[in-house]
């Protein structure tokens, strides 16, 4: 199947998961995760007319963004390590995976240092998996009125990561308790942290997250296959 395909097949189904809960679709927008496949398949995904594009590890993306990073909007989606972050900032244009001041320190640094701002997701780990990166909810509210501190990030949403292998109704509450805690700290009205989006639902779950109010669902398997090769 041609990634034109696939994207054909994920859109009737976004289409109807936004019927059934009355939302426009245009709030919902598609992150293709490449960092399983190669820069061919990464350009198939521009031609079709996607412009995110989602990786997780910094060696991943090194090749393509060297190739086509202007014709594209980065994503950084994985856990982000300290040292790596002059790697990220100002090479992504967004950071979903910020989870600890010491990353925000260190982002801010860089954005500054490059004269930008980063618009960044705060990951929260509301399924408490242990293996899971991310704040309990409980932290989310301390932890985001501490980022004011950064004045080179935005806090512009929150994203969360359903449990590995749940079934899809499984993943429900968790993305609609990611909602709820949006709602919640809306109420803040920080100018630091408008958190108007949320990144949830990946290839098993993106219809139940878009029910559930995601504005970035991060689509890697379902529409680019899962390669042999990583
Ligand atoms: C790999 C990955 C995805 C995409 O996963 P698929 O199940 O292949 O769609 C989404 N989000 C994150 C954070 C990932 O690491």
């Amino acid at each position: 199947m041609s990634v034109k395909q696939n994207l054909d097949k994920v859109y009737e189904q976004i289409r109807l998961a936004c019927q059934k809960c009355n939302r426009n679709i245009e709030e919902i927008k598609i992150i293709a995760v490449t960092k399983y496949v190669d820069i061919n398949k990464t350009i198939e995904v521009l031609e079709v007319g996607i412009a995110n594009i989602g990786e997780s590890k910094t060696q991943d993306a090194k090749s393509k963004l060297e190739q086509i990073q202007d014709k594209a909007i980065w994503h950084f989606i994985g856990h982000l390590q300290t040292n790596k972050v002059k790697d990220v900032v100002g090479q992504f244009q967004y950071i979903h995976s910020l989870d600890r001041l010491s990353l925000a320190k260190e982002i801010n640094k860089k954005a500054e240092q490059l004269n930008i701002t980063v618009p960044c997701f705060v990951q929260i780990n509301i399924s408490g998996e242990e293996s899971k990166h991310g704040l309990e909810p409980s932290q989310a509210k301390e932890f985001i009125a501490g980022l004011a501190a950064y004045p080179a990030i935005q806090v512009i949403g929150l994203m969360t990561m359903a449990p590995y292998g749940a079934v899809q109704e499984e993943t429900r509450p968790i993305f609609r308790q990611l909602k709820e805690l949006q709602l919640e700290l809306q109420k803040n009205n920080w100018s630091h942290a408008p958190l108007t989006e949320l990144s949830m639902g990946m290839s098993n779950d993106f219809t139940v997250a878009v029910e559930e109010g995601a504005t970035y669902i991060r689509l890697g398997t379902i529409l680019l296959g899962s390669s042999s090769n990583k």
